[in-house]
């Protein structure tokens, strides 16, 4: 069967015409700004609402704000949190976490523990370089989450604000959780 070569068949297999082609991807990105990052000399920009590693935080005055109330632990979906709760002998009926861990190999960054919690004790940070040989070290127990929360502690505030937890007066109360009518008016008529 003859077949014959179109001119520009002719000079596409002369020229070389598909290697031409694919150096054109090649030179369209010699002149674009590089994507990658040159990791660990730059970082990237971690955005307020990032969930990075958990942390613990205290009230101005050093106070936990943990309360020991066991939300968290009820509300993780991979079981990962422990909380042991004490009473506050120095102040009857408070409560706090005598003992609160955190096993950062099964977290899965979901935050609903920071969601549960109603004293915004928790917070998510930027921290994501705890990268290790030996898990046992992941086990977070209740030092470590307050020195991440005191290391970390602008970023865990602006955490829980891109997240509405910690905003006052109406904007906070208008994103918490409320009961539906019926049930505060079943409340009511019982008291
Ligand atoms: S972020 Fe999610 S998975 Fe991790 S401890 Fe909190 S609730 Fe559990
Ligand atoms: S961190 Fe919050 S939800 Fe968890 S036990 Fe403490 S007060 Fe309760």
């Amino acid at each position: 069967m003859k077949h014959s070569m179109t001119p520009k068949q002719f000079f596409q297999t002369v020229l070389f015409g598909e290697i031409w082609e694919a150096m054109k991807v090649t030179w369209r990105h010699m002149f674009h700004k590089p994507m990658t990052f040159q990791y660990p000399r730059e970082k990237r920009i971690i955005p307020d609402a990032h969930r990075g590693a958990l942390c613990l935080l205290r009230y101005e005055d050093g106070k936990e704000r943990c309360v020991g109330c066991d939300l968290c632990e009820a509300a993780c979906p991979s079981r990962c949190i422990k909380v042991i709760s004490e009473e506050d002998k120095s102040l009857p009926l408070e409560r706090y976490a005598s003992e609160f861990y955190i096993d950062i190999t099964k977290c899965v960054f979901c935050g609903y523990c920071v969601e549960a919690c109603p004293v915004n004790a928790l917070a998510m940070t930027k921290m994501y370089e705890f990268s290790t040989h030996d898990k046992r070290t992941l086990l977070f127990d209740k030092k470590r989450l307050y020195d991440v929360g005191e290391r970390h502690l602008s970023d865990a505030k602006k955490y829980l604000y891109a997240h509405n937890l910690e905003k006052e007066g109406d904007e906070s109360r208008a994103y918490r959780y409320h009961f539906p009518e019926s049930i505060k008016t079943v409340q009511s008529s019982t008291e």
